[in-house]
């Protein structure tokens, strides 16, 4: 009995030291330039962490997060500073939260992204969408834009829930065909030159699938890429220094029945024409995938993009990669944090960053991994 436990115990340790001397010897050949964490640095810096103590270098903050103290004290610890900046993520515009209840807001009814059905299409699990093409909503949000990088002395800002309204963060993906509400079918019929019939959204529905589904998809990913452009845009007129990533879906083109681009309106190569960075969300356990298919799909999206990690490449790829374990879902494993930290770097990558540094903080393991393993992609 106890010689068999010793005897598994003993081959689980071979494995172990098996996978890390793998990574380790990945690692000596790539320097990673960029060693990113994601989330409020708080719970790390309480515990008397210093970013540049762990090889971070540079930090992801969610833009409301973001005050003086935070950048006079990231940059101090030799780290740049990028604001995470929601999209279209309708929460706060077309719902108001008043204690533990959700109200619609009336005045912006006409932002809902409407279904095939005609219906206004509801929150997917956590996320509600919003519509793309809603004239006050992208208004509003290029304003804030403005603000948050007048207001900040930020080194970047990552555009997030970038996407027509759906739910790809969870394990079982919802992905419901929007919106076919009066402003996405005017403009769509003006920019595909095409006569949609009938008169009413669930008729423009069937009609577009039916008739014009490849204009429509097309259409759909150019709504996408118009509003990262002017984004772009502001940014050039108020703070031109600053990069432009975007937080993204990181499905291959034969996952989910091609999904990211049919459903969520993601076509890479408009993407890739507007951003500095792109940063898919490689979250293995919340998607029920091994560390392996981060791997898979970083040097997919690398092969996609044409990018080897070369130093002239205008555009780069930086992953974030997960090492929260989900109270509900898989959980992540210190050595599951060690290898999709390596595997974030796969292919052309040139820096990676995890989801959260929080969950990290909280984990003695994790924190150990990171110190590891940041400092050998800097040493390298
Ligand atoms: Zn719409």
């Amino acid at each position: 009995m106890h010689r068999r436990i010793f005897m598994k115990r003993s081959l689980a340790g071979f494995g172990g030291l098996l996978s890390i001397e793998r990574y380790a010897f990945a690692a000596a050949g790539k320097k990673i330039p960029i060693r990113g964490a994601y989330g409020s640095p708080k719970t790390f810096w309480d515990k008397g962490g210093r970013l540049n103590d762990y090889g971070i270098n540079a930090l992801f903050v969610h833009s409301g997060s973001i005050d003086e103290a935070l950048v006079r004290r990231a940059r101090e610890e030799g780290a740049k500073v990028y604001a995470e900046f929601a999209t279209f993520n309708g929460s706060g515009w077309l719902t108001r939260r008043e204690g533990e209840l959700e109200r619609a807001v009336a005045e912006h009814a006409d932002a809902w992204p409407i279904d095939a059905s005609g219906q206004p299409s509801p929150r997917q699990t956590w996320f509600l969408g919003v519509c793309p093409t809603n004239e006050a909503f992208i208004r509003a949000k290029l304003e804030a834009l403005k603000q948050l990088i007048t207001a900040q002395r930020l080194d970047g800002v990552w555009l997030d829930y970038l996407h027509w309204h759906a739910q790809f963060e969870d394990p079982k993906p919802r992905l419901p065909e929007t919106c076919f509400n009066e402003s996405c079918v005017t403009r769509f019929q003006e920019r595909a030159q095409i006569q949609v019939k009938g008169s009413k959204p669930e008729e423009w529905a069937r009609d577009i699938l039916k008739k014009h589904e490849k204009a429509w998809r097309s259409w759909r990913c150019s709504v996408l890429a118009d509003f990262a452009r002017s984004c772009r845009e502001v940014m050039w007129q108020h703070a031109p220094h600053l990069l432009l990533g975007n937080y993204q879906c990181a499905w291959r083109d034969d996952e989910h029945g091609g999904a990211r681009r049919e459903i969520l309106g993601l076509d890479l190569s408009r993407l890739s024409e507007v951003f500095d960075v792109m940063s898919p969300m490689a979250y293995h356990a919340r998607s029920g995938h091994s560390a392996r298919w981060v791997e898979q799909n970083v040097k997919w999206l690398s092969g996609n993009l044409a990018l080897k990690g070369a130093a002239h490449e205008k555009l780069k790829i930086w992953p974030i990669v997960q090492a929260w374990s989900d109270p509900q879902g898989n959980k992540v494993s210190p050595e599951d944090f060690e290898k999709v930290l390596w595997n974030g770097t796969a292919g052309g990558a040139t820096g990676v960053m995890m989801f959260t540094l929080g969950a990290v903080a909280e984990d003695e393991a994790k924190l150990a991994i990171l110190k590891k393993v940041y400092g050998q992609m800097g040493a390298a």
